[in-house]
Parts: structure tokens; C-alpha cells; sequence
């Protein structure tokens, strides 16, 4: 086979898995030792080989969770967008890297103006922004903004012998937050998890208190997280209160916008869900996750027209790699990242946002509102269900009811048989120490009927394990 046998060859395979991702089970569940064996991964004859090549890209795919598949309703993302797909495609054939203007021209610009675009839509004025890769690194970045601008000598001398900096998250903030404390030698110890009331966000009066305590203590608050819509319960913590607060304790508040951050694209639900988002210090979203785009597709906004991403970030010789350019607007943008090479993301998001744009996106996510208001009637009409914590937005935390003793595993039993039978795919975490499901729809190919299917197989699998009577 030559080259573009080869190219015809892979292509062919892609269209046929792409045609049938919605068909049959999302997941031919093959246990660990099963998949081993089939894939024959210390194959040494494969040097060379082609026709071994094409067999594991296919393994790959008929083994693989088909995350397109509306069964698929276990993580923030599913299935990427067509335009978006296509982008990846032409990322990885001329496999280049977006930090320097020279090696990367176009993405360095769609990726400049996408940011603008960005900036201008959540309403942050001369503000600056930049691909990350994933929400995580966007909180600690946001996370390192505010502890140098709260130590101007940090980025020279370290936190050495210097006042104790707090940081203030939602207890059900991301984890990747105690990973920043962790990572910028804050120390987790100083990183506060704030109670939250029955609908999961923050109180500012706790927030306050808090506050308050630690100064006294002699300690500078310099970084309070509002969680816009908490991984596992969707809770929206309340911008405008905190903003209130800065006033007078001069932190920096940071939007964690990874999952619910979205609702921007939609004015009706920004006003409900994200009021005094412009007035943040800064702001991060996964176009990953409800939008669709290919994973992985972040962007960190920062509300400052001082280059707060050059002064904090920027350091060491870049002189090898990074020029200046005639124009000062197309600086390199790897001179601010934290890694060197970086992937082209921006491709993929541009011809995402050039398909769907503003609208489009804002028409899916107040589909997917609706969709989630009757996934809870359902769940309030099912009598063998019940919701765990009240729906505040995205995210559906139910169970199946049974004695509050053997609930836990009764649940989590339910969600394995789903998940090995390939049935439906649902999340699992806890919501007060209870284990519940976590139903989410970001889903382009998941509607009323889908719900009704998987609601109609989840109670028939959980009414066969009571029927089976082996977990009371
Ligand atoms: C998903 C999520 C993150 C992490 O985002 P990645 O892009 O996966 O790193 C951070 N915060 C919240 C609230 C999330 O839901």
C-alpha cells in the first residue's frame, strides 16, 4: 500500500465507525483480562506492518466507549461536534505547534480573535485571555494570577517567610483546586471549603465570616473561587455577593466555569444563572463540555488590562523560540503558556463557533435545560425513584429507592450492570454521604425518548435486583 492507500484506507474505517456510533450498545463491555488478550499488545511481529496497524485502530473503536451514543450520559462531554471533528482532522495531518507566530501563523490568529470574541461576549473590556488545556490548569493559572499579584515579590523569592495566603473555594468545588494549592506551595490547609446550604452554592455570609477570621489571624485572603455550576450537583455559587465582598477584602475572584460556565451563550440564562460575571477578575469555560467541541477545548479570561499573563507568567530565556513580530498584537502565545509545545486547539473551536455561533449554542443549552426539567419529572413520576438533592440547574443526583441501609450498593450494583450490559453509561458520586447517580445530557443526540429508554432499562435492571432480593 502506498501513502494515499493508506490515508484511503483509515479514512474508510472512520466513516464507517462514524456512521454507526449511535447504533447498537455504546459499549461491547469486555473485562480487563478478556481486552488483554484480544489486543495482543506485545504483538512482535508488527514492525512494518500495516494490515496489524489497521486491526488495532479498529480494536481501538469496537472496544471503545461510543461516547457519540445517547446511552452516553456519564461525563461533561459526549460526542464531539462535526465541525470540530473535522478541525482535529487537519491538527493532526499537519501536526504543528501553536507557541510561536512562525510555526503555527493561522491558528495563532483564530485563536487570538476567538479570544477576543470571547472577551467581549462574557463583557470583560481590555481584558486578555488564552487556551489552557482543561479547566484544572485554567484554576491554578487563575490561582497563580492572584498569588502574585498578592505577593509582588513571589515570582522572584518564593512564598518564603512571607504573610500566609487563604484561598476560599465551595466545599463541592473541583479537586483540581486542592491540585493548585497543592502545586503553587499555598498547601492545602489553606485552602477553605465553605459550607453550602440545600441547593449547593456558597453562603456569603460563611464566605464572610471566613474572611474575616483569617485576616484577623493575620492572613491575606487573596483568592475566592464562585463555582458556576459544581461538578456534581450544578450549583451555581453567587457571583454578586462575592463581588460585594471584594470590596472591602480586595481578593480575587475567580469564575470556575468549566461545566455551567455555558449558560453565557444563552442572555436568558446568563441572567439566571451567571449575573455580575463581567465584573470578575477572571473566568474559565470548557467549550469541551456542554458546547461539544472535541476534548480538550478551555479558555482562561482575565478582566485585567495590565498583561497579567506576561508579568506572572512569562520567565526564563525564550530567545531560542519566541521573535516579535511587526505587529505587537500577534505576540507569540507560548511565551505565556505554561508548557512549551502546545497543541492546536484553536482550530477546531473557530469552526465550531463559525458553524453554530452565539445562537446556536444558546438554542442547545436551553434545549438541554428543558431536557433536564423532564428528566426530573420522570424521576418524581417513577415511584422506584427519587431525586437526592433538588435540580438548581444541569445536573439530575437520583437513586433508586431502597431500605437507606443497602442503598449504596444497591446503586452502585444497578450502575455496573447498566454500564457492563451496555445499557446506559450514568455517573456516581455522593451527595451528603450518599451514593447517587448523576444523569447529565450534553448530548446532541439524546432527547425525550432517549430519557424515557433509559429511565425504562435503569428500573427495569433495578426491579431485577430486588427481585433477585441478594442485596437485602
Ligand atoms: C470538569 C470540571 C473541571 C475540570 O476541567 P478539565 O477541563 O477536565 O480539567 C473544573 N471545574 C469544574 C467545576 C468542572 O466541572
Amino acid at each position: 500500500m502506498n501513502e494515499n492507500e493508506i490515508l484511503r484506507r483509515g479514512f474508510s474505517v472512520l466513516e464507517q465507525y462514524h456512521s454507526s456510533q449511535k447504533d447498537g450498545r455504546f459499549v461491547d463491555y469486555t473485562s480487563p483480562g478478556d481486552l488483554q488478550r484480544i489486543l495482543q499488545l506485545d504483538d512482535p511481529e508488527s514492525e512494518g506492518d500495516w494490515e496489524k496497524l489497521f486491526t488495532w485502530m479498529e480494536q481501538y473503536l469496537k472496544y471503545g466507549v461510543k461516547s457519540a451514543h445517547p446511552s452516553f450520559v456519564n461525563r461533561m462531554w459526549a460526542g464531539a461536534n462535526l465541525p470540530s471533528m473535522l478541525g482535529e482532522m487537519a491538527v493532526a495531518i499537519s501536526n504543528t505547534s501553536s507557541c510561536t507566530f512562525e510555526s503555527a501563523p493561522v491558528s495563532t490568529l483564530m485563536e487570538k480573535y476567538m479570544i477576543r470574541q470571547m472577551l467581549d461576549l462574557v463583557g470583560f473590556r481590555n481584558g486578555e485571555g488564552q487556551m489552557t488545556t482543561g479547566s484544572s490548569n485554567a484554576n491554578m493559572i487563575a490561582m497563580m494570577c492572584a498569588r502574585n499579584l498578592a505577593g509582588k515579590e513571589v515570582k522572584r523569592t518564593g512564598l518564603f517567610g512571607q504573610q500566609e495566603l487563604y484561598a476560599f473555594v465551595n466545599a463541592d468545588a473541583h479537586y483540581s483546586m486542592d491540585k493548585a494549592a497543592n502545586i503553587l506551595g499555598i498547601g492545602i490547609d489553606h485552602l477553605i471549603k465553605l459550607p453550602v446550604n440545600g441547593r449547593g452554592e456558597v453562603d456569603p455570609a460563611d464566605l464572610e465570616s471566613e474572611l474575616a477570621s483569617v485576616v484577623e489571624a493575620g492572613g491575606i485572603p487573596f483568592f475566592v473561587v464562585a463555582t458556576a455550576g459544581t461538578t456534581v450537583r450544578g450549583a451555581y455559587d453567587p457571583i454578586e455577593a462575592m463581588l460585594k465582598l471584594r470590596e472591602k477584602y480586595k481578593f480575587w475572584l475567580h469564575v470556575d466555569g468549566a461545566w455551567g460556565g455555558a449558560a453565557v451563550m444563552s442572555e436568558k440564562l446568563r441572567a439566571k444563572f451567571l449575573p455580575g460575571l463581567s465584573k470578575a477578575d477572571s473566568f474559565t469555560w470548557d467549550f469541551h463540555k456542554m458546547l461539544g467541541s472535541s476534548l480538550m477545548c478551555n479558555i482562561l479570561l482575565v478582566n485585567h488590562s495590565t498583561h497579567t499573563f506576561g508579568t506572572v507568567l512569562g520567565g526564563g530565556d525564550g530567545s531560542y523560540l519566541f521573535r516579535d513580530t511587526d505587529d505587537n498584537d500577534v505576540q507569540d502565545l507560548g511565551s505565556v503558556s505554561l508548557q512549551c509545545g502546545r497543541r492546536v486547539d484553536s482550530l477546531k473551536w473557530f469552526l465550531d463557533w463559525k458553524y453554530f455561533g452565539k445562537k446556536g449554542f444558546g438554542e442547545r443549552i436551553e434545549h438541554y435545560l428543558d431536557l433536564c426539567r423532564y428528566a426530573q419529572e420522570c424521576v418524581e413520576n417513577i415511584p422506584e425513584l427519587e431525586m437526592v438533592a433538588p435540580r438548581v440547574s444541569f445536573n439530575i443526583c437520583f437513586r433508586y429507592k431502597v431500605a437507606e441501609h443497602m442503598a449504596d450498593d444497591f446503586n452502585q450494583e444497578l450502575r455496573t450492570r447498566l454500564y457492563k450490559r451496555g445499557l446506559a453509561l450514568v455517573g456516581l458520586a455522593y451527595v451528603k454521604e450518599k451514593l447517587i447517580l448523576r444523569l447529565l445530557i450534553t448530548n446532541i443526540n439524546v432527547n425525550r425518548d432517549e430519557i424515557d429508554t433509559f429511565f425504562k432499562e435503569l428500573v427495569a435492571i433495578g426491579n431485577e435486583l430486588v427481585g433477585e432480593g441478594q442485596l437485602g
